[in-house]
């Protein structure tokens, strides 16, 4: 079985593709076997991952109406070295599309079970919304991944996906736990964000991951090459914070202090 971890933030712009993307790619680089599902209509990991969104013949959209498999519809990153299941504007609708039908919230989980002996990791996507994409996310997913930056709103949206991870853990899936806030984007000079990953230090705890993600333009401007910053330059501080993570996530699995 591989781990399954959704990479999710109800906020737009807080580094949840850029996690998935360079932590995918961070993984395949020690090795690792690593799906990527974009449960994102804007297809950012799609493109980020160097797969065209436009001219997909089948995404998880497809995917999640049960009219192909994950084996079917997946890419391979041409420079990540992780496969891609592709998400780009059709999956709006599967919002809608989903609600009348049986088991709408667990079709990915069983489109994952069919490919699950080919995988070490998989990383979920999701996006901006604590909606019925996302809960498909969390009810197949053993742990959740937040990005987050360290400013005062960060906090308070906090509570919300705590409770919904709650919810879901005590309704739908028992195996999700929160594993870790990742502090993303962050600026070691600014006091604010030090105050803020101080607090979120003292109220979570070993929850909050080790490594930190620096602000870095290098991670910015990788994905419209369609390559993952820990590729597109690896000597970079973005990149080296990201394969660390990498590690730190490999570690924590090990010792199974996450999951
Ligand atoms: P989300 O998926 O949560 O909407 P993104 O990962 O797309 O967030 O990040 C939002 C924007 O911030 C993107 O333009 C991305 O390139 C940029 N970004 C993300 N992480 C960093 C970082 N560590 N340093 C600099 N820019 C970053
Ligand atoms: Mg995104």
């Amino acid at each position: 079985m591989p781990h399954i971890f959704c990479i999710a933030n109800q906020k737009g712009g807080v580094g949840k593709t850029t996690t998935t993307v360079n932590l995918a790619a961070g993984l395949a680089q020690v090795g690792q076997r690593v799906l990527i599902v974009d449960l994102d209509p804007q297809g950012n990991a799609t493109m980020g991952s160097g797969v065209d969104k436009r001219t997909l013949a089948n995404t998880v959209y497809d995917v999640l109406l049960e009219d192909v498999t994950i084996a079917e519809a997946r890419q391979r990153s041409p420079k990540g070295g992780y496969d891609v299941l592709g998400a780009n504007r059709d999956l709006a609708g599967a919002e809608i599309e989903l609600v009348p039908l049986e088991r709408r919230d667990r079709r990915l989980k069983t489109a994952l079970e069919a490919v699950a002996a080919e995988y070490d990791f998989v990383l979920i996507d999701c996006p901006p919304s604590l909606s019925l994409l996302t809960l498909n996310g969390l009810t197949c997913a053993h742990g959740v991944i937040v990005p987050m930056q360290c400013e005062y709103f960060a906090l308070e949206g906090l509570t919300d996906l705590v409770n919904t991870v709650k919810q879901v853990h005590a309704n739908l899936n028992r195996d999700l736990q929160l594993i870790g806030l990742l502090r993303v984007m962050y600026d070691p000079r600014i006091t604010l964000q030090q105050q803020v990953s101080d607090q979120l230090k003292a109220h979570f705890g070993d929850k909050v991951f080790n490594t930190v993600i620096p602000r870095n333009v290098r991670l910015a401007e990788a994905p419209s090459y369609g390559v993952p910053g820990v590729v597109f330059d690896p000597s970079s501080k973005g990149a080296q914070a990201f394969v660390a993570f990498a590690q730190e996530v490999v570690e924590r699995v090990a010792n199974k202090s996450l999951v």
